[in-house]
């Protein structure tokens, strides 16, 4: 990506009483002035800012219209770059809700550097993908100061001034074609908001935006030359629903350090290892989320289409592959969290029909009905009906064919999510479960009421199939864990 140095209209800056050239940048210049002044603004390089807040876990929820979970933050740090176009944010998380891997103060390192964008992985930086460096690109300009220096960018193009509820918007689009939308309060001037189109896998086309609120003078170490007014309270939302927000107690121009990194770039590799269970049971592992691929008289059903489009493609592939002559007809769905659905839409596309617990339906039916222009992934590329078929209440659903059964039935009691179901094989004693009982994990908060519901219901189980952890489990290891971490 090319950088590039802002280049505000010298000739205004230098002399008083100078018009902006159109009521657009006239509107930039005026968000500009209610912030300090326009000359101060048009100076800034860069911002750190400093406080603390919380992020929201998007599609972990409860049930799918639940509150998000978050994670509270501590030692937020967040440097700006605008002249080099690159940010880095660093913070500590602190998990606040029941999980098999809670952290505790765990500091999460992330950023840009031109055109790449970066993660801390356990040996260092390791390089995000092309659309996350384009989204974390817009981020850049999802603050006050940085949508008025692109808008005051001579290689921007600001139009379609328009009044909403009170406030200002200018549609401010950068030299790479990225828009953005600026609304700047009807009274103080002041930015309250920033828009931009983004893409994301599971929500389809969505707009995120950051909320601006409570502008105070800027007072931080180093400070600006000329004092600024700037946002103490930053919120951002994702598709209408907040995914961060942030209060800050310090913003400085004060020596922002040299961001760039070297990232080594990430493996895209799917990998998918099947691992025969027991005849015609497959353990179908690779990643860290697994499925399974259950062979009925008269068809294939698999257990969970988790993590992306990609691995769900690959074990459709590889299930196909495993036995070619009988058609793979559904997809058991244990439950709608994002890391165990966003397989969904592709297997859609691949003709399979899902099987979840109904609390489930209505969220599978938005998902499947999303828009995906942005970006069109397989389902939008060939679009399906959603056939679903749902387990009702605490009723069991059979899937059979032959003298094969599946038990498809909700965990009751389970506070990871009130729509989670686990599959039985009664004649060969198997269960198969996700995120109740994970062996390896750091915490098993859920595992006695998994426990507790195979007592219920007196299922006699040999082995059981976990879609998390190093591979198969016992009874005994579930009792185990159960009687280690009470009840
Ligand atoms: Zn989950």
């Amino acid at each position: 990506m090319k950088r590039r140095k802002y280049l505000p209209i010298v000739s205004c800056v230098l002399f008083v009483g100078c018009g902006a050239a159109t009521p657009e940048l006239q509107l930039i210049e005026d968000a500009a002035e209610a912030m300090g002044s326009l000359r101060a603004v048009s100076e800034t390089t860069g911002v750190v800012l400093e406080g603390s807040g919380r992020t929201y876990r998007v599609g972990q929820n409860q049930t799918p219209r639940a509150d998000l979970p978050y994670y509270e933050i501590e030692n937020y740090r967040l440097q700006l770059d605008f002249a080099n176009q690159r940010w880095q944010l660093r913070q500590d998380r602190t998990t606040t809700f029941l999980t098999g891997s809670p952290l505790f103060g765990v500091r999460q390192t992330y950023g840009l550097d031109g055109g790449v964008a970066y993660d801390e992985g356990d040996g260092g930086m390791v390089q995000a993908s092309d659309r996350v460096a384009a989204e974390r690109w817009a981020e850049l300009y999802h603050n006050p100061l940085g949508i008025v220096l692109l808008g005051l960018d001579e290689t921007s193009t600001a139009s379609n001034l328009r009044e909403e509820d009170g406030e200002q918007a200018v549609d401010i689009v950068a030299a790479n074609g990225t828009q953005f939308t600026l609304y700047v309060d009807g009274e103080t001037l002041h930015p309250s908001r920033v828009a931009s189109a983004r893409y994301d896998s599971m929500l389809g086309d969505v707009t995120y935006e950051t909320i601006f609120e409570d502008y105070a003078e800027s007072g931080g170490l180093g400070g600006f030359q000329a004092r600024l007014t700037l946002p103490r309270q930053y919120t951002i939302n994702l598709g209408g629903d907040t995914i961060a927000e942030y209060r800050v107690t310090s913003d400085t121009q004060a020596q922002i350090g040299d961001l760039s990194v070297s990232a080594e770039p990430a493996s895209d590799e799917v990998m998918v290892e099947a691992e025969e269970v027991a005849d015609g049971v497959w353990h179908l592992k690779g990643g860290s989320h697994h499925s399974a691929l259950i062979e009925f008289d008269e068809f294939l059903a698999l257990i969970e289409a988790p993590q992306s489009e990609a691995r769900t493609l690959a074990v459709i592939e590889h299930a196909r592959g495993l036995q070619p002559d009988k058609p793979l007809q559904y997809v058991v769905n244990t439950h709608h969290h994002f890391d165990h659905s966003a397989g969904i839409r592709a297997a859609v596309s691949e003709g399979l029909t899902v099987i979840t617990h109904e609390i489930n339906q209505t969220f599978f039916e938005d998902l499947v009905a999303r828009q995906h222009t942005i970006e069109q992934d397989a389902l939008a590329r060939n679009p399906q009906p959603l056939a679903i078929e749902t387990v009702v209440g605490d009723d069991v659903y059979e899937l059979s064919s032959g003298r094969r059964t599946l038990e498809i039935s909700r965990i009751v009691g389970d506070r990871h999510s009130d729509g989670i179901v686990m599959a039985y094989l009664r004649r060969e004693r198997i269960l198969f479960e996700v995120d109740a009982f994970s062996p390896g994990a750091s915490a098993s908060p859920f595992a006695a009421a998994l426990l507790e519901n195979i007592q219920e219901k007196r299922l006699r189980i040999n082995t059981i199939v976990p879609l998390h952890g190093p591979g198969v489990a016992t009874l005994d290891d579930l009792e185990e864990i159960v009687e280690r971490e009470g009840r």
